[in-house]
């Protein structure tokens, strides 16, 4: 089975009205994707959006984060229950924003991980390091301990329905992209690791995606790369040529 895909992060932009008009647009440019696309959209936008997509095998629908509780008094909060129920397939986790901005540490991702998989969602786990640690030549280390904390007690059937998106923070919507082999290198580590604590067999089914100013005119090099199997894209995702494009650049 194929491990590419291409997903979209919408963060906190597009009303539910250019939302849908931006799939509609999207599945138009590109009604057989050679890939899984996902978008990852506001949460008032989740009904909506996988209303349009289901019956397509190839789209599907990302939640932007998710509480780690099961339920119960957490105003605002949405839980992994409702989003299955809402046939909503994958969640968005650990983006680095929500690390920033929202005090998330690997610690409580791993909690929300774990919460997910019990209600049967398919996580895609951000992961990267800042411009000082790229600087001082420590993204391995790094990025290493935080996949360590967020797969915590996690079984190799877990984290089989894991995608890993290596997302360096100095690339997020920079407009700065990773080399070809600065990805390739990453994600090669990556994968290495997780052969080492999970096994050779969910190491090579295992999709990695990278995100960090992935366009139209970088994304077929990145994706050529033997172990870069697609992106996480912020900015190119909300117009619909540029994340049509994207797409057609997995071969
Ligand atoms: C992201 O938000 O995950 C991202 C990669 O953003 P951008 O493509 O805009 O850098």
């Amino acid at each position: 089975m194929s491990r590419t895909m291409v997903a979209g992060n919408w963060k906190m932009n597009t009303t539910p009205t250019q939302g849908t008009a931006l799939v509609k647009e999207v599945m138009n440019k590109v009604p057989n994707p050679p890939t899984k696309v996902v978008f990852g959209v506001p949460a008032i936008q989740l009904l909506a959006v996988q209303k349009l997509v289901s019956g397509h095998a190839n789209y599907a629908v990302a939640a932007q984060n998710m509480h780690q509780e099961e339920k119960g008094a957490y105003t605002g909060e949405t839980s992994a229950e409702m989003l299955v129920d809402a046939g909503i397939e994958y969640v968005i986790l650990g983006h680095s924003e929500r690390r920033d901005y929202d005090g998330e540490d690997d610690e409580l991702i791993n909690r929300k991980i774990i919460r997910a998989l019990e209600a049967g969602l398919k996580p895609i786990y951000c992961c990267g390091e800042k411009l000082d640690i790229r600087e001082a030549n420590n993204q391995e280390v790094v990025v290493g301990k935080q996949i360590e904390q967020a797969f915590s007690s996690l079984s190799p059937e877990q984290v089989a329905q894991i995608v890993i998106a290596y997302e360096p923070v100095w690339a997020i919507g920079t407009g700065v992209t990773a080399s070809k082999e600065q990805a390739q290198g990453m994600h090669d580590y990556i994968r290495r690791m997780i052969a080492n604590q999970f096994g050779s067999e969910v190491a090579k089914g295992m999709t990695i995606l990278y995100g960090g100013s992935v366009k139209p005119d970088n994304a077929e090099e990145l994706f050529a790369e033997p172990d870069v199997d697609g992106g996480l894209v912020g900015g190119a995702s909300l117009d619909a040529e540029n994340f049509a494009a994207i797409i057609r650049a997995i071969k």
